[in-house]
């Protein structure tokens, strides 16, 4: 696909979509959501919210070009790496347990589709993420519990955002996680009403593929060890993936949803699904930074609460987004239930155990 295509796929999609929540969501709160695009040449999307909160939403959308373009680039050289065979040996040795195996590309779709579809998805989630920080209001929420004003969110690691420590990186990640939580709500719904049967669960496979190669080429060449405690403006993606990988296969075992879809999803199947697609994307990029790649301890999907430090940073993180949580939910004016960060009770208990030892 030429450049000029990419910009215009990307275009038509995202277009589409702000015209729709328009039409269904921003005219009844008497609000609006514009979608700008600029030629700023970093990898980078932002969100911005106009006006004050008590006023109807002034929201505000700007993806760059050159985030699509690298996205799609990105997103067929790992097509390609799938397709070469490359690293069978390692798969076939990582996921050997799985009684049905899951293909790297699903033969369902044809090459074509797996990078449209791939691409799309991974732009969506992008889009959806920025609703997410509009959705719940984070401008505000960082300027009032920082004290200093926040205009913008940026997804781009900012010159100084090694700076950003203590109760502000706190912050920072906790709403960047809050924002990864709506984007995989909307996403997912979505998937589901374009998607069914066999075709949801290869859609859903390529969706990890996308969003896991979006948040690899966000963090760039930063390393991906787990400090105790938040540090910078974003988390990194092995964190967030644990964040987000588990709300996708939660969701798609409740059974009120099997029967709204009429199929079933197998919950083991699922884990499966996402966890191969994560992993792959994760030793593409590790290939993407070295020819000969040793992978390092703690590099793939393990669940937080079981990486080293993992406890101490979703303690202060859980701590964060207790602190905030009930000012988002008063001012988020639409989404789902299921768009809003949780943590589970085991997570909980676990940090909580941690503490008294
Ligand atoms: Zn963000």
């Amino acid at each position: 696909m030429k450049d000029i295509d990419i910009y215009e796929l990307a275009g038509n999609v995202l277009s589409s979509i702000t015209s729709d929540l328009n039409e269904s969501i921003y005219s009844e709160l008497n609000g609006k959501l514009s979608l700008a695009w600029s030629p700023d040449p970093s990898v980078n999307a932002w969100a911005k919210s106009e006006g004050t909160i008590d006023e109807p939403p002034i929201h505000k959308i700007c993806i760059n070009y050159e985030l699509v373009r690298q996205l799609y680039r990105d997103i067929e050289a790992f097509c390609e790496y799938l397709e070469s065979d490359l690293d069978k040996g390692a798969f076939d040795f990582w996921f050997q347990d799985f009684e049905q195996p899951i293909e790297m590309l699903p033969s369902i779709f044809t090459s074509e589709a797996h990078r449209k579809n791939t691409f799309i998805a991974a732009i969506t989630w992008v889009f959806f993420h920025e609703l997410g920080h509009l959705k719940q209001e984070h401008g505000y929420i960082r300027s009032k519990f920082l004290n200093y004003q926040v205009d913008l969110i940026s997804e781009c690691n900012i010159e100084d955002s090694r700076l950003i420590e203590g109760k502000a990186a706190a912050i920072y990640h906790v709403t960047e996680m809050a924002a990864d939580f709506e984007a995989v709500d909307t996403c997912i719904s979505e998937l589901i009403r374009h998607f069914s049967g066999e075709d949801l669960k290869a859609a859903i496979y390529l969706f990890v593929c996308g969003v896991s190669s979006t948040l690899y080429r966000f963090h760039g060449d930063k390393s991906l060890i787990l400090d105790n405690v938040p540090g910078g403006n974003h988390p990194n993606p092995l964190t967030r993936l644990e964040n987000i990988i588990p709300q996708i296969y939660e969701f798609l075992s409740i059974s009120d949803l099997h029967q709204h879809i009429g199929i079933v999803l197998d919950r083991k199947r699922i884990l499966g699904i996402c966890n191969q697609a994560a992993t792959a994307a994760g030793l593409f990029w590790l290939r993407c930074r070295t020819e000969k790649p040793e992978i390092p301890d703690n590099y793939f999907l393990m669940g937080n609460l079981n990486r080293a430090n993992g406890k101490e940073y979703l303690c202060k993180i859980v701590e964060t987004w207790d602190e905030i949580e009930p000012e988002i939910k008063a001012l988020r004016r639409f989404g789902h239930y299921y768009g809003v960060l949780q943590f589970s009770q085991h997570t909980r208990d676990s940090i909580f155990s941690k503490r008294k030892e």
